[in-house]
């Protein structure tokens, strides 16, 4: 059970949101940046993202009426323009991503600047703000999350502190939190990518997204949030996405379910909280002032 769930719109037992992070070839452009523009293999595996998986996912968004959230470092907005322009022109949410899925840990000392010039790009090439971001590899820091507040952004999505959505409260302000873990990722189940050190064994379709329908299920009956975070080089692949697409047909059939873009998601949830129908759970940060231990 949750102890405190949310009252979704319209009497739906379960928020929805399939949460595509293109990454494209920024990852061992990142990773390799002396010779990443010799390693065809990589480069070509992620560009099948914005090429051939996005125009499929689409297609089905665009078959079944569902708006959903895009999350897109700001190198692959310049180099993959008109994947962007369809993605907005289907009246989907894209969110910050970093500039080139720079890792905010180890840039923490930078992250302003990759930050705001991740900013420029999207007010460029979307012509708006992102109103929600994700940190490459869900490495938020405080910094990152002070950032976000400074730019008036409604939520992160990075952080695993619950099963639904709740707020984090800093020195700076508030910022909502749309939590992510690893049983609703597709890197474990279906990511092998040794110039990145993530090598794991690839399953089969049903296998590997089985995990994904048990999280639903037991979201579904706790009136609760699910969310997927996956890519579209990996779970936009073929067959993968035929089943997901057979998921999809079928949930919206037979459950009452609320498929939204994250930004929709939280301002459902902040609207409760601020007419005070709703009492969400709080996070203080920072957890820690200086090293521990
Ligand atoms: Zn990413």
């Amino acid at each position: 059970m949750i102890q405190n769930p949310i009252p979704w719109p319209n009497g739906a037992k379960c928020a929805c949101a399939i949460t595509f992070d293109m990454d494209a070839d920024s990852l061992i452009h990142i990773a390799r940046p002396q010779d990443s523009h010799k390693r065809l293999y990589p480069i070509s595996m992620g560009r099948y993202g914005p090429t051939v998986a996005i125009p499929r996912i689409l297609d089905t968004y665009n078959r079944l009426g569902l708006k959903q959230s895009f999350f897109i470092p700001a190198w692959c907005l310049e180099h993959y323009p008109d994947t962007v322009e369809t993605i907005l022109e289907a009246g989907h949410e894209i969110g910050h991503h970093g500039y080139l899925h720079e890792d905010p840990v180890e840039t923490d000392d930078q992250q302003r600047m990759w930050f705001e010039k991740a900013l420029e790009s999207h007010q460029k090439i979307c012509g708006r703000k992102p109103r929600g971001y994700r940190a490459p590899v869900y490495n938020a820091t405080d910094t990152t999350i002070d950032l976000l507040i400074e730019h008036g952004f409604a939520y992160d999505s990075s952080l695993m502190a619950d099963d639904i959505p709740y707020l984090m409260k800093t020195k700076a302000g508030e910022l909502w939190e749309m939590p992510v873990h690893w049983g609703t990722d597709d890197w474990p189940p279906f990511a092998h990518y040794a110039e990145i050190d993530y090598m794991m064994p690839v399953r089969g379709p049903s296998a590997g997204l089985a995990g994904f329908w048990e999280e639903f299920e037991a979201q579904y009956e706790a009136d609760g949030f699910f969310m997927l975070i996956v890519h579209p080089f990996l779970t936009g692949r073929l067959a993968r996405w035929r089943l997901v697409e057979q998921w999809l047909e079928q949930t919206l059939k037979d459950r009452n379910v609320w498929f939204a873009p994250l930004g929709e998601i939280t301002d459902h949830v902040a609207g409760l909280t601020a007419a005070g129908t709703y009492m969400p759970r709080v996070e203080s940060l920072p957890y820690f002032d200086g090293p521990v231990g």
